[in-house]
């Protein structure tokens, strides 16, 4: 059957997604693919784009640190930005979805309980993750492809071993109570790193029996990026495909994409159409 995607956008700032959701004309009016939105409420045919709700936020982050971020001014909008995340997951658990992608103004992963940093406020994949559990689910995986360390993730989640947190990052930090860092050095290829995360994803998801998958997708590691690793724009929807085909694996294809780290416009044009492309089964470009 042909995987329902669902599209959570929120742009409040910024370059990089400038081109959206124009970028997305071929894809949104495809029958199995459903756009929430948190601006353009009025359009025909969307949805509205839930914020967060501050009950859930406190479930996760402390109240000081909610205070902290109320006073940059950023606080609406983080919101939305991780309420996309929360608003997917539950789609996706009351069955109107197979997978999504959620399109953030913040990333999530540098946000722990009682921090935040590098352009993360709240950690939606968390967020997500406790508002399901809510619903019965146990075990869930985290993967996170941003070039950096996922610290906010892991101070979340250290001592669960509900969730297995694999994070590919700059060094091996950790591996133990299912915290897993994955070194990857900088220039790297392609096909070196894809056939890394192939290799650590099939080997470690076999045996956990996860309900959901969690994609931290960053591109700061493309060439050019603030991150660079020598990965081409390429890599990205090859990984979505990977990713994608473990989670039809193991977790019935229940899998949430969420927009992490990564600066550039170009390659922001470039890869989600096709990460998209991928999740939702459409076909409009070439495997590459
Ligand atoms: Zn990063
Ligand atoms: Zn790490």
């Amino acid at each position: 059957m042909v995987k329902r995607t669902g599209i959570f956008f929120t742009y409040f700032q910024g370059e990089r997604l400038k081109d959206f959701p124009q970028s997305l004309d071929g894809i949104l009016d495809k029958e199995n693919v459903s756009y929430y939105d948190a601006v353009y409420e009025s359009r025909q045919g969307l949805y509205y784009l839930e914020p967060l709700s501050e009950e859930l936020l406190l479930k996760v982050h402390s109240q000081s640190m909610v205070q902290r971020v109320k006073l940059t001014g950023d606080y609406e909008s983080a919101l939305y930005s991780a309420g996309g995340t929360v608003q997917a997951a539950e789609r996706i658990s009351q069955g109107q979805l197979d997978n999504a992608f959620v399109f953030t103004s913040f990333g999530d992963h540098h946000a722990g309980r009682d921090f935040y940093g590098g352009m993360c406020y709240f950690n939606g994949a968390a967020l997500a993750i406790t508002a399901l559990r809510d619903r019965g689910v146990r075990r869930v995986v985290i993967v996170d492809t941003d070039c950096h360390h996922a610290d906010g993730t892991r101070d979340i989640f250290n001592h669960d071993k509900d969730v297995l947190h694999i994070c590919f990052c700059n060094q091996d930090y950790s591996d133990k109570y299912n915290n897993v860092d994955i070194r990857i050095p900088y220039r790297t290829s392609d096909d070196e790193y894809l056939n890394r995360v192939t290799q650590v994803l099939f080997s470690r998801l076999a045996a956990f029996e996860t309900e959901y998958i969690f994609w931290e997708f960053g591109y700061d590691a493309t060439k050019g990026e603030y991150g660079d690793k020598g990965l081409t724009m390429d890599c990205h929807p090859r990984l979505a495909a990977i990713i994608k085909a473990v989670a039809d694996k193991v977790c019935q294809g229940r899998m949430v994409t969420i927009l992490c780290g990564g600066s550039g416009r170009a390659v922001a044009t470039y890869t989600i159409p096709r990460i998209i492309d991928c999740l939702a089964e459409l076909g409009n470009y070439r495997t590459i």
